[in-house]
């Protein structure tokens, strides 16, 4: 299959923003398989657009548009397709109601002009955003496909990764498995993967990422029960050589498994940060059921560690965590009620030293944890 990418806004092109709605998009498609030939943008122009839209469905299969969705004069992009594919845009009833029901919920009257948001032509499905007013269109026709999603990015990622992304997935018959990794560096990870990476059936491929390294083992192109085999066994294969670095699989995060940990032992957690400012109450505020076993999070800027654990002395958490302070190096700790652990991160700048001590420090929790 052939994708291409459509970046539409006037903004884009005047430079006043950066298109990171590509850039994401060209990283999921590849992560997929799926190869994209061609991104291009353009202003708000019908027929700019058009012109454009006519190009990329001629030369690809599937087309995806971000940005031109909105309820104004330069929201362009459903005239456009409905221009290029010679369909008549009608007020799909259904949709009306949802969105006006989405201002009666903020209080507000919905104006006029976004009835056009409601719009759907015959071959469009409407994807839906629970983040924002415009819904997205899912258009099939002629064995193409054209996916248009807003560009606000918030609302873009989550129509792709709940309604675009699983289709496709199904579509291309494709599988795949991700194994989380902290605690090895990328290179190292190769070097101890040695031939696997060059594996063709299925393909091991490493990225580094915000929490960690991650291992993506992908099969395509043959029946279902042949690929979850494969997987599975390159999988065990990883895991013989990496397996204590691995924290967690496909769309596991670093909270849940923490979460998952604390929950067993029925044992409650506080934290105090100098270093890490934040960032790991932040995270673990976010995880499931946080409410039942964080009882405090607390941050004490340059804090050393003696400070950091008289902060939470009276807290009745059974594991403590704390982030001290550091110039080049802190040494973070964990206490549980089985043995105190801890680690040493060494960086060269705060910014550094505050993302390595956010993983470390949830590095450190989930080990001690597991
Ligand atoms: P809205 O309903 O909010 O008007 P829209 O689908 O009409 O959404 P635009 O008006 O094109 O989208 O863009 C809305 C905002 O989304 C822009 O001001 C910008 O902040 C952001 N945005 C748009 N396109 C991109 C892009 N390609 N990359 C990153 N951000 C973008
Ligand atoms: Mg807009």
């Amino acid at each position: 299959m052939r994708a291409e990418i459509l970046s539409i806004g006037t903004e884009l092109l005047l430079g006043q923003i950066v298109d990171t709605n590509a850039h994401y998009l060209a990283g999921r498609l590849a992560d997929l398989g799926i190869d994209c030939l061609f991104i291009s943008t353009v202003g708000d122009n019908l027929g700019r657009t058009t012109e454009l839209m006519r190009r990329a469905l001629e030369r690809s299969d599937l087309v995806i548009t971000s940005g031109g969705l909105g309820p104004t004069e330069d929201d362009l992009t459903r005239e456009t397709i409905a221009a290029v594919l010679g369909e008549t845009p009608q007020i799909d009833p259904e949709l009306e109601r949802q969105l006006r029901a989405w201002f009666a919920a903020r209080n507000v009257s919905m104006p006029e002009r976004n009835r056009k948001q409601a719009w759907l032509i015959p071959s469009a499905r409407a994807i839906p955003n629970p983040n924002g007013t415009a819904p997205g269109w899912d258009v099939r026709r002629e064995g193409k496909r054209i996916v248009s999603m807003p560009g606000v990015p918030r609302e873009m990622t989550h129509m792709w990764e709940h309604h675009i992304e699983p289709t496709l997935i199904r579509d291309a018959r494709l599988r795949s498995r991700t194994l989380k990794i902290l605690g090895v560096g990328e290179s190292q990870a190769e070097e101890t993967l040695a031939e696997l990476v060059r594996s063709t059936a299925p393909t091991v491929v490493t990225k580094a990422k915000d929490d960690g390294l991650h291992i993506r083992i992908t099969d395509k192109d043959a029946d279902p029960a042949t690929m979850d085999a494969r997987i599975a066994a390159m999988e065990a294969k990883v895991r013989e050589r990496l397996g204590q670095y691995v924290w967690g699989t496909d769309d596991e995060q670093l909270g849940d498994v923490i979460a998952r940990g604390l929950e067993s032992r029925r044992w409650r957690l506080a934290t105090a940060e100098a270093l890490s400012a934040g960032d790991v109450s932040r995270t673990l505020a976010q995880a499931p059921r946080a409410n039942e076993w964080f009882t405090t999070g607390v941050v004490v800027p340059h804090a050393d560690a003696a400070s950091l654990a008289r902060a939470i002395e009276h807290s009745e958490a059974q594991v403590r965590l704390l982030v001290p302070h550091g110039d080049a190096s802190a040494e973070i700790s964990v206490v549980t009620p089985d043995r105190p652990r801890s680690a040493t991160i060494r960086f060269g700048s705060v910014a550094e030293g505050r993302r390595r001590a956010w993983l470390a420090a949830l590095d450190l929790l989930r080990r001690a944890l597991a």
